[in-house]
């Protein structure tokens, strides 16, 4: 017997024993990333140990294991989640994503994250997110409505217009959300229904959503680009820079930065690609769409991910997933400036090391901000019955974000602290402002 083969039998009988898998890998704990931040800021600012406690936990956790009848006539069982955060500033608010890295672990994250951003954008909307364990890759355009119809009927009055809004993320679009809208109205009282619109966010155009909220997160990316560019004197017109993600959030950025600045390589799902000489965002955004992702883009070369991490620009712009610039991948980074299109992109030792190299971080809860802030718009036009024009929303949603922008800005000089932590501490001041007024019941 090997010493690997003494080594799985002792495997074996200790999960006999106890049921649990010794050095089983785990999936590094996004919550836990959350909870490092809190509680850097929350020691920083000094946050009342009170509210401490209520924000350092989610409220509602709600996960729903439901029947959908398949293509071929069988029944799958699926499990969805919805996580409420908080809700003292306004209505829970937060996307669904469908992925199948879904858990109740990153959940609880990324409904914290909403919370904080909310906060920062200065929105009456409290945090939130939800999603479904699931690749959507294996089922058909049918199988997906009926599995998100089936989910909303299973959340039923857990989510609502004036309680809790979800929005679309990863592998979720307008499409889904008109599908969850048409559910949701579907089971109110005929003389209910029109006062429900505002149930989702980020809707077609057509169903009730607003103008310019498809390209309202990339669009708020680039807004923060611009206010760092402009502290830094940075000619952005000359800038290069390199995306991770080539959906909704990172094919707007890409659409709608500085025309003069270069993107010089691309990673998404399907590999990463380079072409120095740079890629044509429209025309990246079109083969996409066709091929599902940038592998094969015509003209490019093939890289590896340790290639794309360290390739030199001035600009890194995650917006794929959660804990890519880490203790590993943060020491490869070439760029003067990560700006954090995606919802926790850095992790806490990823945060330090980039600290100590002197790159400049705009963090997640204030660059992509521009998505809740947008919904908040479209929930506030469709209360009124209103429909505002793109310039209309544009400028509303770059003055709040370069207002937060600037708020963070003061924050890092008043506590001499990097923007996340002052990110988390305008947020924090904000929430804790509220509690000290309201007190706890009873
Ligand atoms: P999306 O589904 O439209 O795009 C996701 C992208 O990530 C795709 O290009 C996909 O190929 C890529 N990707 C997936 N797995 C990958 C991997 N292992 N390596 C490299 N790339 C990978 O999703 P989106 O709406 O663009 O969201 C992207 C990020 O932005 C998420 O973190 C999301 O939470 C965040 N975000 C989205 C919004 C919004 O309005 N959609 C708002 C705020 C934040």
């Amino acid at each position: 017997m090997t010493a690997h083969d003494l080594e799985n039998k002792t495997k074996v009988s200790a999960i006999k024993q106890t049921g649990v898998k010794p050095h089983a890998p785990r999936k590094r704990s996004l919550y836990d990333n959350v909870t490092r931040q809190f509680n850097r800021a929350a020691d920083l600012m000094g946050l009342d140990p009170d509210i401490r406690k209520i924000l350092g936990m989610t409220q509602n956790e709600i996960i729903v294991n439901f029947p959908v009848k398949m293509d071929d006539g069988r029944v799958k069982m699926f499990t969805g989640y919805r996580v409420q955060h908080n809700d003292v500033l306004g209505p829970y608010k937060g996307g669904l994503r469908f992925h199948p890295d879904v858990d109740i672990d990153e959940v609880r994250a990324l409904a914290s994250w909403m919370t904080w951003k909310s906060a920062i954008a200065n929105i009456p909307f409290g945090g939130a997110k939800g999603g479904i364990q699931i690749d959507p890759t294996n089922y058909s355009q049918t199988e997906i409505e009926r599995i998100t119809r089936r989910f909303t009927f299973a959340l039923a009055n857990n989510i609502g217009p004036e309680y809790d809004i979800p929005a679309p993320d990863v592998n979720t679009n307008a499409k889904i959300m008109a599908w969850i809208l048409d559910t949701y109205l579907s089971m109110q009282p005929p003389h209910e229904r029109q006062r429900c619109i505002h149930v989702v966010t980020g809707k077609p155009v057509e169903a009730g959503g607003s103008i310019g909220r498809e390209k309202a997160t990339g669009q708020g990316v680039v807004f923060t680009i611009e206010e760092w560019a402009k502290d830094h004197d940075f000619d952005l017109s000359k800038a290069t820079y390199i995306l991770q993600g080539s959906g909704n959030v990172g094919s707007w950025v890409a659409r709608l930065m500085n025309p003069g600045a270069k993107l010089i390589a691309v990673e998404d799902i399907t590999g990463a690609i380079k072409t120095p000489d740079g890629i044509n965002p429209e025309e990246m955004a079109a083969y996409v769409k066709k091929h599902g992702g940038v592998a094969g883009f015509p003209g490019s070369a093939p890289i590896s991910h340790d290639e794309f991490m360290s390739t030199k620009c001035d600009i890194f712009i995650p917006a794929a997933l959660e804990n890519q610039i880490t203790d590993t991948t943060a020491p490869m980074l070439q760029c003067r400036l990560v700006a954090e299109g995606a919802n926790g992109p850095t992790s806490p030792e990823g945060d330090t090391i980039l600290i100590e190299r002197g790159i400049d971080v705009i963090p997640d809860i204030l660059c992509n901000s521009g998505g809740v802030i947008v919904s908040y718009f479209e929930w506030l036009q469709n209360k009124r019955s209103e429909f505002w024009e793109l310039d209309v929303v544009d400028e509303k949603l770059y003055r709040k974000i370069t207002c937060a922008y600037a708020k963070v800005r003061e924050t890092t000089k008043q506590y001499k602290t990097d923007w996340r932590t002052a990110a988390y501490i305008v947020a924090l001041s904000h929430l804790e402002a509220v509690y000290k007024e309201r007190g706890i019941f009873p």
